[in-house]
């Protein structure tokens, strides 16, 4: 059980499609330790695998209404809201930093459990945010690619700290 470094904006293995997880053996159940650990220090709501530097398709996320934990394996959408919700998201790969992304406010998400039980979860506001934003950094997705040019504007400065001091 180890907290990891996390991986900040700059890093490659932010940006590739991570792996589809086949066995849900020691290998995985270490992964989703480091992943739980790495939040609790960190204070965040979601963590993906690739941001403790691990290319595989798992994250976790904390509900704060119900006080739960999700861990979830290959999650799939299979339904997102048409109505959406702008709100201004962090990613624990980006400190500091806030973009206006606009969501669906609700979505169903089927995966497996980290044992690899099937699930299917419904999941609305905060929690269905998270949802989307863990399961896009598994495609290589991050918030700048939501930003606008004024944004990205905005934050310049402080993007380029973070990727000044990127270890790869
Ligand atoms: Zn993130």
């Amino acid at each position: 059980m180890t907290v990891k470094r996390i991986r900040r904006y700059g890093s490659d293995v932010l940006r590739r499609k991570s792996k589809e997880i086949t066995d849900f053996g020691k290998k995985t159940q270490d992964i989703f330790r480091d992943l739980e650990q790495t939040l609790i220090k960190t204070g965040g709501l979601g963590l993906a695998a690739p941001q403790i530097g691990v290319s595989l398709r798992a994250f976790i996320a904390f509900d704060r209404d119900r006080r739960k934990l999700f861990k979830l394996v290959n999650p799939e959408i299979i339904h997102a809201s048409d109505n959406e919700e702008i709100d201004m998201e962090g990613c624990l790969s980006f400190p500091e930093i806030f973009f206006a992304i606009s969501r669906p406010k609700s979505v169903i998400v089927k995966g497996f459990t980290s044992s690899g039980r099937k699930i299917e979860i419904r999941a609305e506001g905060l929690l269905a945010r998270c949802f989307l934003h863990e399961i896009e950094h598994l495609d290589g997705i991050l918030i700048i690619d939501h930003a606008s040019p004024q944004e990205k504007e905005f934050w310049q400065e402080r993007l380029n700290q973070i990727t000044s001091c990127v270890k790869k």
